[in-house]
C-alpha cells in the first residue's frame, strides 16, 4: 500500500517538474504517462531510478529510454484513438504500454527473445490486451499487419529503411533515430497522400543501435 502511494507521488513529480516544464502539453500523452507505473518495467523495480529522468539499463545491453524522450516522441507521433501503430524495439515494453492507451492496436517487435518475454509478462499483468509482441528483426518492419498509421523506432538506424516507409499509410508518420556519427538525430518522416515524403530533424539524441538486416552488423 505504501509503495503504491510513493510511486504515484514520484511519478506525479516527474511529470510536473520535468516533463510538463520541458514543454510536453499533449493531454492524451500526459494521461498515458500518469496511467502506467514505469517501475514495473525496470528490473528490480527501484522507484528512485524509475522516476528520475534518465535511461535505465534493462539487461542484455539495452536500456529503457529517458521519460522525457519517450513523452516527446509520443507527442510528435500524433497518435489518434483509431490508429494501428508499429513499434520497433519493444525493450521493456514501457513505450508499448503507453502506446496501448493512445492507439487502437499496437504491434511491437523485439530482437532479443528474453526481453520480449519479459515485456509480454508485464503487459499481461497490467491487463493490457491491445499490444501484440513479436520476436524478430524489426529493421524490415512487420509485413504481416502492414500498413500502419504510425511507426516508432526506439533504436538508432544507419539510415531510414525503405521497407519501413513502405509499410506506412498515406498521412502516416514515422519517427526514427538515425545515427549521424557521434550522435543520433531523431527524424520525423511524414508520408503525404501523393506518396511524397517530408523529413524533419527533430533533435539530437542517443539510442542503442538497431541490429538486423537494415541495422548495424
Ligand atoms: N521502447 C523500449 C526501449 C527499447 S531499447 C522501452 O520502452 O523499453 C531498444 C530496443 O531495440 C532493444 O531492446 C533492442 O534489443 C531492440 N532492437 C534492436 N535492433 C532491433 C531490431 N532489428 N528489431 C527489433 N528490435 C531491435
Amino acid at each position: 500500500m505504501r509503495k503504491e502511494k510513493d510511486y504515484r507521488e514520484l511519478l506525479e513529480e516527474l511529470i510536473k517538474e520535468t516533463i510538463e516544464k520541458r514543454g510536453i502539453k499533449d493531454k492524451r500523452v500526459l494521461a498515458a504517462l500518469r496511467s502506467i507505473p514505469r517501475h514495473l518495467f525496470i528490473p528490480g523495480g527501484d522507484l528512485v531510478l524509475a522516476y528520475s529522468d534518465h535511461p535505465v539499463p534493462i539487461g542484455y545491453g539495452q536500456t529503457i529510454s529517458q521519460p522525457y524522450m519517450v513523452a516527446y516522441m509520443l507527442q510528435e507521433l500524433e497518435v489518434e484513438p483509431e490508429h494501428r501503430v508499429l513499434e520497433i524495439g519493444t525493450g521493456s515494453g514501457y513505450n508499448a504500454a503507453l502506446l496501448s492507451k493512445l492507439a487502437k492496436e499496437v504491434y511491437t517487435v523485439e530482437y532479443i527473445p528474453e526481453l520480449a518475454e519479459r515485456a509480454k509478462k508485464v503487459l499481461k499483468d497490467l491487463g493490457i490486451e491491445n499490444v501484440h509482441v513479436f520476436v524478430g528483426d524489426g529493421s524490415s518492419g512487420l509485413l504481416e499487419y502492414a500498413p500502419y498509421d504510425r511507426i516508432i523506432v526506439t533504436c538508432s538506424a544507419p539510415e531510414i529503411p525503405g521497407t519501413l516507409v513502405s509499410q506506412l499509410k498515406e498521412d502516416g508518420i514515422l519517427l526514427i533515430p538515425v545515427n549521424e556519427g557521434y550522435y543520433d538525430m531523431l527524424k520525423k518522416v511524414v508520408k503525404h497522400r501523393d506518396g511524397k515524403l517530408e523529413i524533419y530533424d527533430l533533435m539530437p539524441c542517443a539510442f542503442v543501435p538497431m541490429r538486423g538486416k537494415h541495422g548495424f552488423t
